[in-house]
């Protein structure tokens, strides 16, 4: 596996792989990794050639009071596992590589930022979209993979790649989740003993609330609003958003269709966990 750290070793890393005619996809994380972000590789191995993941904890996507200086940093452990998992390119970028002195450029997307994260972290996603185009333009890869775990930012990059006409396909991979439901995420690791037996009702409720609504395809407000009570009577301390939206533009949905999902964010103490699924599958 190769480990260029700079954009001109990523560059003499990734060009020769481009005469010789191989597909390239790229996964960016932020480390940390866990079984999520290899279900991630697992795709990009399946739909190209060589698999490039970039390990960046990107301060740009860290609002202030945010855990950005507490975030899990584990880079030997990833490159171990990446190793492994049979990645061929490593890509760790440092601050200074990613953003040198003088840098004054942002990317921000309209529409699909507006509301839930994007209420919630104000900057998060000019964040995302910066570093995003960065490494975009850095790799050239033909495929981008993203997790649906974090839907917005995957809805946000796909809008990002379709206004600047940028020639990536995106792959949105599906959830990964530990066996009581949880979804997997590098955060879970902050929670408590007492914490983590609660954490899974995030996703029960999901699936209780999307089969209510199923049943009452009208009765949004009433039954959200008795999700987010839920949540908190099973202990979360704070439901920052559970929001039915259209699974595309991610305007706010009226009534229950099958074009809709459902997305919450809430606060187990100081851990905030988030999740969603599709609102019109399995009944
Ligand atoms: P992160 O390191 O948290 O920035 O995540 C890197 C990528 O992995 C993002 O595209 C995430 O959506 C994705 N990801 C993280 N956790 C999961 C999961 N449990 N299932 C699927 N994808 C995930």
């Amino acid at each position: 596996m190769q480990i260029p750290r700079t954009v001109p070793s990523l560059r003499d890393a990734v060009r020769p792989l481009f005469f010789r005619g191989k597909s390239v996809a790229l996964v960016p994380t932020m480390g940390a990794l866990h079984s999520g972000h290899m279900s991630l590789v697992k795709l990009a191995k399946k739909y190209a050639d060589v698999v490039v993941v970039s390990l960046f904890v990107n301060p740009r996507q860290f609002g202030a009071g945010e855990d950005l200086a507490q975030y899990p940093r584990q880079e030997r452990r990833d490159l171990e596992i990446l190793e492994h998992h049979g990645v061929d390119i490593a890509y760790v970028p440092s601050e200074t590589v990613m953003y040198p002195k003088h840098f004054s450029t942002t990317i921000s997307v309209g529409g699909v930022s507006e509301g839930l994260c994007g209420a919630h972290r104000p900057g998060h996603f000019d964040g995302v979209a910066t570093v995003v185009t960065k490494l975009l333009l850095q790799v050239s890869p033909d495929i981008l993979i993203l997790g649906e775990k974090d839907y917005q930012q995957l809805m946000v990059v796909k809008r990002l790649i379709d206004d600047l006409d940028m020639e990536v396909s995106v792959i949105g991979a599906p959830i990964a989740r530990e066996s009581d439901g949880l979804a997997l995420s590098s955060r879970n690791m902050y929670l408590t003993a007492e914490q983590r037996p609660i954490a899974p009702r995030l996703y029960a409720t999901l699936l209780e609330v999307r089969a209510e609504l199923q049943r009452h395809p009208e009765e949004v407000e009433t039954i959200i609003d008795k999700g987010k009570q839920a949540l908190l009577n099973d202990g979360f301390s704070e439901v920052e958003y559970l929001e039915l939206r259209d699974s595309e533009m991610l305007t706010p949905a009226k009534y229950f269709s099958q074009h809709t999902r459902l997305l919450v964010a809430a606060r187990l103490g100081n851990v905030r966990l988030i999740d969603n699924i599709p609102a019109g599958d399995e009944s």
